[in-house]
């Protein structure tokens, strides 16, 4: 490692990958971790442009009180006396901290520790409350506690593995691709997921089943299970309690694969083979993830899914276990910590004796007397006027929960937001009182665990800018100023997590998170960390739980859980008759703050889209490619259709990235009805009954520009924005007449200059100008009532040029650049920026394997994200004798 070298850990998904970063100034050179063990030196594309998101440009580097400059000392001030207002006449559940996993340990445990031991209250929610509170829950019933019992070595060394509602080769992209090795020494893959996604596309077997029939198919596997004489006996008899109430349970329905078959929506054969490969091969792992998660009945799919692989003891074994997977770097530490508000802190719940210990620990003088509100709970509560004062810290709950359009009436109503984040303008900052600065990746130190149990240091890059500071000493400088000094005296974030090292271990005869063996860290030794697996040992980490056959339970004995099959919590009918299912794409990250400043990350899913099936689109006159509605109970987006038979008939899918920033008219979670898994609190993100029209533009247009526009107020359009290298791209559309392209010409022009090159084109009631300010290109403005416009790369490109050539001034106005089609494909390689027409000639050149399309095009060739993509070009393009000659 070189001079300057730092190694750290991406802040993306939960596979936790360690980057080797080297600073020069704010930029960054970043590669993977060669000695991590979670990725061996391999990052996917997002972790490759961590690079291109450390700028300091948007980033909020003072603190601000109602739009105003404030000082440190004025902001803390004012932020402690309104919340001990609060508390003080309204007691202290009318306060509340809406919290992220994208927090390190550190500042999650700093702000448990003053909500829930100082404030005296449990309302204190992540975001993680979104992706994996169903499966935390499912845990605590089968094996008390919220633990993982597997590792990532496990993926290497089954022989099958079951994906359930997990896409990993878009959202555990790294992962994916160690799964894939092993696929080729022989490991097999099943899909379970109504979407054929790129995970679907190349496995042995994908089973599309109806929405929300998970619990069914589960079932049915472990029925047909005892059938064949599969389950363990022995090993239930040993470790297992609860086995006769499920199968009693069982009982209760039709349990014949055809039953099964019918109910899931999948053909009988394939439900069979899955049955039947699931008997063969001990070694399996069953992945779960969003897909399952995101439900009203996700504890129940979580349950069934732990059922299973305990009626067959295939647990706490290499290559045998059920897999959860957490989306955010850092979900497990928020878990750990107490971050949810289900729980207390370091997997202690509300019991007497827990309460008693924590508040010994703490020396607080109120504990918190039994859980407080999970997130879409809390926000109803600040909508009702229960919350008086809330804290959002590092999240954006604007955009990213249910129902969003009432979750920002809910902001909007708060009498006080405070909004701790690094960027200064996202959808929730803008109704915040108080703004607080806060370090971005790269200037935090601290810790963070992934989905295995893995905790990893995340190293300081760069000096703090501006005033910006770590957010575990933003909550102790409030818990000084509320009174509570003694508690919060941490100069160091290596202080915090010897504190919580030590309450892991504190009074512990029983439970298996214990970083005792940390505890005593000396500061050098934090910083020399390497990452390790809890529970720690004076041994080293520990990589597979329930080895033994020994649980956390108070006899050690697992539980399983007798879970029934529902169908969705809201039902289809004719007014909505398809089942909106939302998620991420490949190269984003939930609301874009980080990688829209990545013009290389926004090349893939340049922006909003539907995907829909052709047997639903057709009818209705939706085309690939053009505007469309989407309407819910609870609001209307509008996104570009693809239309794709990947999509099961009847359901349609929306990405959750897009915000007011970048397109207010496709984001997809104000379309999110508010159903929630009663337990776990987790909503139910993949299904709210929908419908869709085509939108039916009468223009559409686009402005490139140096810099980033919105629409002017007042006009009803459809726009996008779109990150480019020097440039911006808007695209516009709209229903009006000249009237309305005239007034959005107006705004966009303003103040352009008057070096122009300008054609009208009435036949087409287009226009095209371009404005110029020392030779150089500044905007670039296109619209069209029924002509074709050109596309937007080789416009783009021309931004980074000093000047324009006589040739590119007469391109402009002919409007297509020389040689080139009018509109073009979508990038597929967002490393090396390769779009699907030139791996589509290299396909009809002969290139039928990923690994001769990257030899002729190097698409493929970077972080190998895009792979399964190519492989499904070469599915769809080759003559099948070629592949498999091969
Ligand atoms: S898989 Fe990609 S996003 Fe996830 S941690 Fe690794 S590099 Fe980051």
């Amino acid at each position: 490692m070189g001079e300057g070298t730092v190694r750290t850990a991406c802040p993306y998904c939960g596979v936790g990958c360690g980057v080797t970063a080297t600073p020069d100034g704010r930029a960054l050179a970043v590669s993977g971790d060669a000695d991590h063990p979670a990725n061996f030196g391999r990052l996917c594309s997002k972790g490759s442009a961590l690079g291109s998101t450390t700028r300091l440009e948007g980033r909020l580097l003072a603190p601000q009180i109602n739009g105003r400059r404030a000082t440190w000392p004025e902001a803390t001030t004012l932020v402690a006396r309104k919340f001990a207002e609060a508390i003080a006449r309204h007691g202290p559940d009318s306060v509340a901290f809406y919290v992220s996993g994208q927090l390190l340990t550190e500042d999650y445990y700093a702000a448990n520790k003053l909500m829930k031991g100082f404030i005296g209250s449990a309302n204190i929610d992540t975001n993680s409350r979104l992706c994996m509170a169903s499966a935390v829950v499912a845990h605590k019933l089968a094996f008390g506690a919220d633990l993982v019992p597997g590792c990532y070595e496990d993926l290497d060394i089954a022989d099958l593995v079951v994906f359930s509602g997990h896409n990993a080769a878009w959202t555990h992209p790294v992962l994916f691709r160690r799964m894939e090795a092993a696929r080729a020494r022989g490991q097999r893959h099943v899909v379970i997921d109504p979407r054929r996604t790129d995970t679907a596309e190349g496995a042995d077997l994908h089973l599309a089943l109806a929405p929300q029939t998970d619990v069914r198919l589960w079932n049915g596997l472990l029925a047909d299970l005892m059938r064949r004489g599969a389950v363990d006996r022995g090993y239930i008899a040993a470790h297992v309690d609860g086995f006769a109430e499920v199968e009693a349970e069982l009982a209760q329905a039709d349990q014949s694969p055809a039953a099964v078959a019918a109910d899931c929506g999948v053909p009988l054969a394939d439900l069979e083979a899955f049955f039947r490969l699931f008997a063969e091969t001990p070694r399996t792992v069953s992945l779960f993830s969003m897909g399952a998660n995101q439900s009203a009945q996700g504890v129940a799919k979580g349950s069934a899914i732990l059922n299973v692989h305990l009626a067959t003891g295939r647990i706490g074994k290499p290559g045998a276990a059920p897999f959860s997977i957490t989306g955010q770097p850092n979900a497990m530490g928020g878990r750990e910590t107490g971050g949810m508000a289900t729980t207390l802190a370091g997997h202690m719940d509300f019991d007497e004796p827990a309460r008693a210990r924590v508040q010994r620990f703490w020396g607080s003088p109120r504990i918190a007397a039994g859980p407080g509100l999970k997130a879409v709970d809390m926000f109803e509560a600040v909508a009702d006027g229960r919350i008086k004062a809330l804290w959002v810290m590092a999240t954006n709950p604007a955009v990213s929960l249910p129902d969003a359009g009432r979750v920002r009436e809910a902001l909007a109503a708060c009498p006080f937001v405070v909004v701790s984040d690094c960027m200064a303008e996202t959808d929730t900052m803008s109704f915040a009182d108080v703004k607080l600065p806060a370090l971005a990746w790269g200037e935090k130190d601290g810790t963070v665990t992934n989905s295995e149990r893995r905790i990893s240091r995340q190293r300081r890059l760069f000096a703090p800018p501006g005033e910006a500071r770590a957010d575990w000493r933003i909550v102790a400088d409030v818990g000084k100023a509320m009174g509570f000094g003694d508690a919060f005296g941490w100069h160091a974030s290596a202080q915090v997590f010897r504190e919580w090292a030590r309450l892991t271990a504190y009074e512990n005869t029983d439970r298996m998170l214990n970083l005792g063996p940390l505890s005593g860290i000396t500061l050098d030794a934090y910083d020399a960390l390497e990452p390790v697996q809890w529970p720690v040992t004076a041994a080293g980490g520990t990589p597979r739980l329930f080895t033994d056959g020994r649980f956390q339970t108070p006899d050690g004995m697992a539980r399983m859980v007798a879970v029934a099959a529902r169908g969705p919590a809201e039902a289809t009918d004719a007014a909505f008759p398809l089942s909106l299912n939302t998620g991420r794409v490949r190269d984003h990250w939930h609301t874009m703050t980080r990688t829209g400043l990545a013009p290389e990350l926004c090349r893939h899913a340049p922006e909003p889209y539907v995907e829909i099936h052709p047997a639903d689109a057709e009818p209705l006159g939706i085309a690939e490619g053009r505007l469309t509605r989407v309407q819910t109970l609870q609001g209307e987006a509008i996104a570009i259709a693809r239309v794709s038979d990947r999509q099961r008939p009847g359901s349609v899918f929306m990405p959750m990235h897009w915000t007011e920033a970048f397109a207010p008219s496709g984001r997809s979670n104000p379309l999110v009805a508010r159903s929630r898994d009663a337990r776990s609190g987790q909503p139910e993100f993949k299904h709210t009954p929908a419908r869709v029209r085509p939108y039916r533009e009468t223009w559409r247009g686009f402005l490139i520009a140096r810099e980033g526009w919105s629409a002017p107020k007042g006009l009803d359009l459809v726009w996008r924005r779109i990150p480019q290298g020097a440039c911006q791209l808007h695209e516009f559309a709209g229903r009006g007449d000249q009237a309305e392209r005239d007034a959005l010409r107006k705004a966009l022009i303003r103040g352009a200059g008057d070096d122009a090159v300008r054609f009208e084109d009435p036949a087409t009631a287009g226009v095209r100008e371009a404005f110029l300010a020392g030779g150089r290109l500044e905007r670039i403005l296109f619209l069209t009532a029924t002509g074709r416009l050109p596309p937007r790369d080789w416009l783009a490109e021309l931004f980074a040029a000093d000047s324009l050539t006589a040739e590119d001034r007469t391109a402009l106005l002919i409007g297509r650049p020389p040689g080139r089609a009018v509109e073009s494909g979508p990038v597929i390689c967002a490393c090396r920026n390769v779009r699907a027409e030139r791996i589509e000639g290299a396909i009809a050149g002969g290139a039928v394997t990923v690994d001769a399309v990257g030899e002729v095009t190097s698409a493929g060739t970077t972080c190998g994200s895009c792979r399964p993509e190519i492989a499904r070009l070469i599915a769809a393009l080759a003559p099948k004798e070629v592949r498999h000659a091969a």
